[in-house]
């Protein structure tokens, strides 16, 4: 199954400057191996199983007609696997991908230049579906809907409208922010998966696959802590493995086991639960300044110096799965779980100096 990449292609992640081990987007390092990593078939892919379950029934459903799939949204956080199940979806219709990304498209045309070249049943993968500007997606709508695309030639009282053909194509479209799709645009997909956080247990699973892949020994309980501190997010947990593996090599004797991979995972500044510096900071401002809360996400935002926008996509969703933060009416709140991963005394348990250790 070829998988096309537009020569522009981009994923906008390059803009990010955030290049701390624990970051969720894709940095160069992970592209190596990357391939062989990457699961090829629904079975290889780890957990998801209600998208699974359900876009399996779609896909069948679809070759049975004869038919393209309907077009599919996913959403959720970075490195949750939605470019995967995209490359997936299209191997199993044995079909060909276009990939690219919201931010890769800048005008009209460029859009227009790729949906002419894709093929009957073929799937155009766009990553950061949200970043598309609105001309760009007034194109999109008459191309999903009718598989036609409505030109303007000319400018002013010569201009006039042109309408081209297309092949019946399916969209996928990715987004860790459905929220910020126009009405229009989310109402013409058909499908809309939300991929969750994963567990540790499909971590260490993810974990042990990748480790056959590479060839690196590793024992069940090493697996299963860099599973534990890898945030629900199977990019981490590739990535984290790939650091442990040096380790072992470096300071042990090859194999990883819990011992190494808490040695190289501490000494990277990744906690026993996979919380760096930022979640710890975040974690302690609430408690610090808002007396542990409720606060609104952009002061706690300009409190900590990060934007509101990273919080909420990257950092919440975790803390939120381990319940050491709450998202109330009023704002976010941090639970006697964090307390106690922090080492700080809650109060009302009788710890009423809980301001003046943070002090300290
Ligand atoms: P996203 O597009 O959501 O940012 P990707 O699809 O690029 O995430 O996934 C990041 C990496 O994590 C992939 O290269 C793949 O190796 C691994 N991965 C993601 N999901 C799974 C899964 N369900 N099972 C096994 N590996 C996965």
């Amino acid at each position: 199954m070829p998988i096309n990449q537009s020569d522009n292609f981009h994923t906008g992640a390059e803009l990010d400057t955030d290049d701390r081990l624990t970051a969720t987007h894709e940095v160069p390092e992970d592209r190596d191996n990357e391939n062989s990593l990457r699961p090829k078939s629904i079975d290889e892919y780890v957990g998801q199983e209600t998208v699974k379950e359900n876009l399996s029934v779609f896909m069948k459903a679809a070759k049975a007609r004869d038919e393209q799939l309907d077009h599919v949204l996913l959403h959720g956080p970075p490195g949750l696997g939605k470019t995967t199940l995209a490359t997936i979806i299209a191997a199993e219709l044995g079909v060909n991908i276009k990939v690219t990304s919201g931010p890769a498209i800048e005008k009209p045309g460029d859009l227009a230049a790729i949906l002419i070249t894709l093929g009957r049943k073929d799937i155009l993968f766009i990553d950061e579906i949200h970043r598309l500007s609105r001309s760009i997606e007034e194109v999109l709508y008459p191309a999903m809907e009718d598989f036609v695309l409505d030109l303007m030639m000319g400018k002013g009282p010569s201009a006039r409208s042109i309408r081209i053909p297309l092949q019946p194509f399916t969209l996928i479209g990715a987004t860790t922010r459905a929220g910020q799709l126009t009405g229009p645009l989310r109402d013409r997909f058909g499908m809309l998966f939300r991929l969750e956080l994963y567990t540790p247990e499909e971590l260490a699973s993810i974990v042990t696959r990748s480790a056959g892949i590479l060839g690196t020994p590793i024992t069940e309980e090493g697996a299963y802590e860099i599973a534990r501190r890898s945030r629900g997010t199977p990019r981490l947990a590739n990535r984290f493995l790939k650091r442990v593996r040096d380790f072992a090599e470096v300071k042990g004797n090859g194999i990883i086991d819990s011992g190494i991979a808490d040695i190289a995972l501490s000494s990277l500044d990744v906690d026993t639960l996979g919380l760096d510096a930022v979640d710890r900071r975040m974690l302690t401002a609430i408690i610090k300044h808002f007396g542990g809360g409720p606060v609104g996400l952009e002061t706690l935002a300009a409190v900590i110096g990060e934007e509101a926008i990273t919080l909420e996509d990257v950092y919440e969703p975790y803390l939120m799965q381990l319940g050491f933060i709450n998202r109330t009416p009023r704002g976010r709140c941090v639970t006697p779980a964090a307390y106690e991963h922090l080492g700080i005394p809650f109060p009302g348990n009788g710890a009423k100096d809980t301001q003046q250790l943070l002090m300290e």
